[in-house]
């Protein structure tokens, strides 16, 4: 399992996203809902400028259910790319101005440090991110994020059974799919 806690002081440190821990960042309009909904188990950043937070969670922690991640993905960002950096405030920057941490209340720290654990704070995400709109469905055809603006409804018949599902216009295109009578989108 990994572990890993802030540098020590009060200190900020620009950090490689991708060595030690991927991010997962959000808008910081979701903190109080988060929160509300119970998560307080792991430590975030807080970075006032941005208007955003940041969790750390285990390199490839986001890669068990990708599709999970995907539909909320115009709400909350992944990043795993190692040519990018973050500024990590160390472990005794716990308020502003700047980036700091914000640690539950009575927090002993959590049994993987300053990381949190990514399926649990996506079931949080999840849930908070509906303020924000619905998340993407998924075309029928690629199995990618398929947003209001970018899908139609599509009849899709296999075998006997003949049903409506949802579809980027150029994958039905592709795949010869009709459109659906009316649009019901959800
Ligand atoms: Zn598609």
């Amino acid at each position: 399992m990994s572990i890993w806690f802030p540098p020590d002081g009060d200190g900020l440190s620009e950090m490689q996203v991708g060595r030690w821990w991927d991010v997962v960042q959000a808008p910081d309009t979701l903190s109080r809902r988060i929160r509300s909904a119970g998560f307080v188990c792991a430590a975030h950043i807080v970075c006032p400028a941005d208007a955003c937070l940041l969790w750390l969670v285990p390199c490839g922690g986001t890669d068990h259910y990708r599709w999970g991640w995907e539909r909320i993905g115009r709400y909350v960002t992944v990043r795993t790319g190692r040519h990018e950096h973050i500024p990590v405030p160390h472990v005794e920057r716990t308020g502003g101005p700047g980036p700091h941490w914000d640690c539950p209340d009575f927090w002993p720290g959590g049994p993987r440090g300053y990381l949190t654990d990514a399926p649990a704070l996506l079931t949080a995400l999840e849930v908070a991110s509906l303020v924000l709109g619905p998340p993407a469905l998924c075309c029928v055809v690629c199995e990618q994020a398929a947003w209001p603006e970018t899908r139609q409804q599509v009849v899709v018949s296999r075998g006997l059974t003949t049903y409506l599902d949802y579809a980027h216009p150029l994958c039905a295109r592709a795949a010869r799919l009709q459109e659906a009578p009316a649009e019901h989108d959800p």
